[in-house]
């Protein structure tokens, strides 16, 4: 048998391994973590809507006529009438043709990709994307090129020496840095090469674009430019689950061939109802999107000041680079030892040598919140534990 405990014990010595604690009450920016109150800058509740009244109240009310369990999958019989609204709320939000609800996102990119490709075909696939796109593509069998991140002309090259049936995927709002990927370019080039282009948009839908309908309306492309759309309904949606968006054949096809969709528990129908409350707050929620640009602005602005490695984002996705795995891990407990909670990231997660703080800005902060996390980040910069932080700037 393999040397499992050595392998953790190696992992602890190389700063990565990664541990849980425990939260109580609800999501939000003040939190509760172990019994030690916390202000919290990396949830991806970025409306702040993951503890609405409104949601809790719909969610209460659903579970009256609806229940607690989707009890079986959607084909044998827990495709629920709350489901099918829900359904039709996504693919109205994403003003897509259909839309077809997961479990979670990591279950749809699985799914889709393994359903939309196959032995024999190509993946093209930017070397920043998810790990539940990039598990996806090894699940599907199909042969996998990376492409340097954004870089269209390299995937272009790509796509030029590529025969057969090809897949393009990137995420809409990168997870772990914040930007966008160039997805006019990319429909272009899809275009050109006859490529199917389909864009995870977990973090830039509820946050991007007209009234929060994502990186891809806010490129100004449609359906017929970005034929396979994945959201998630775990971040700005505030609850759980996720979707694919885009033609009726999409949608048909993926409960046909998508394992994930086809052989999994429904989301419990009572969350669906709930969700459809919260997405009618995104779709509302102009101000929450105006606030949190404001609160974005003015971390980026003081985190500069303070000589911090920001990232090219202007997403509430805010990372602080930090490189060597110690360091990030240090900061993050210097920030916690001044109550703030923002967790280090470190490789797998990120490329080695780029471990990092990620702040996350949500509407539910205060701007006298962020300016909390600036005058802890201010301390850390100067001062012990975390004096490595003098060579980041
Ligand atoms: N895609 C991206 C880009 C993500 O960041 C995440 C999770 N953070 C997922 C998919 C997975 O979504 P879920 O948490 O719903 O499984």
């Amino acid at each position: 048998m393999r040397d499992f405990l050595r392998e953790i014990e190696e992992r602890k010595r190389a700063g990565l391994y990664r541990s849980r604690r425990q939260v109580s009450g609800p999501q939000q920016p003040s939190l509760t973590v172990e019994g030690q109150p916390l202000l919290s800058f990396c949830s991806n509740d970025y409306l702040g809507l993951a503890n609405a009244p409104e949601a809790r109240e719909a969610l209460a009310r659903a579970l009256e006529h609806a229940g607690l369990g989707g009890a079986s999958s959607h084909l044998i019989c827990g495709h629920h009438e709350a489901h099918h609204r829900l359904e039709g709320q996504l693919a109205a939000f994403t003003r897509r043709s259909s839309a077809l609800l997961f479990s979670t996102g990591y279950m749809a990119n699985l799914g889709v990709i393994s359903a939309l490709a196959g032995r024999g075909d190509t993946i093209f696939s930017d070397r920043l994307n998810h790990a539940s796109i990039i598990d996806g593509c090894i699940l599907s069998r199909a042969r996998v090129r990376r492409y340097a991140h954004g870089d269209v002309s390299a995937l272009e090259v790509q796509l030029a020496q590529t025969p057969g049936h090809k897949l393009v995927v990137t995420d809409g709002v990168f997870s772990m840095d914040g930007d966008v990927a160039p997805l006019r370019a990319l429909a272009r080039v899809c275009q050109r090469h006859d490529a199917l282009l389909m864009v995870d948009d977990a973090h830039g839908l509820g946050v991007l674009g007209p009234q929060g309908r994502g990186s891809v309306l806010a490129a100004g492309l449609s359906e017929q430019d970005v034929p396979v759309l994945v959201g998630t309904l775990g971040k700005a949606a505030g609850g759980s689950g996720a979707f694919v968006a885009g033609p009726e054949w999409l949608t048909e096809y993926l409960v046909q061939k998508a394992r994930t969709y086809v052989y999994t528990t429904a989301m419990p129908p009572a969350l669906a109802v709930a969700i459809g409350a919260n997405l009618e707050a995104v779709v509302q929620g102009d101000d929450l999107r105006s606030h949190l640009a404001g609160l974005v602005r003015r971390f980026r602005e003081g985190a500069s000041a303070l000589g911090y490695t920001l990232m090219p984002s202007q997403t509430p996705i805010q990372p602080i680079l930090v490189g060597d795995n110690d360091t990030a891990l240090a900061l993050s407990r210097a920030l916690e030892a001044r109550g703030i909670l923002v967790t280090a990231i470190r490789p797998p997660t990120v490329p080695a040598g780029e471990a990092r703080l990620r702040v996350t800005l949500s509407a539910a902060h205060q701007a006298a919140q962020v300016d909390r996390l600036l005058d802890a980040l201010a301390e850390c910069r100067s001062g012990l534990p975390c004096s490595g932080v003098r060579s980041w700037a």
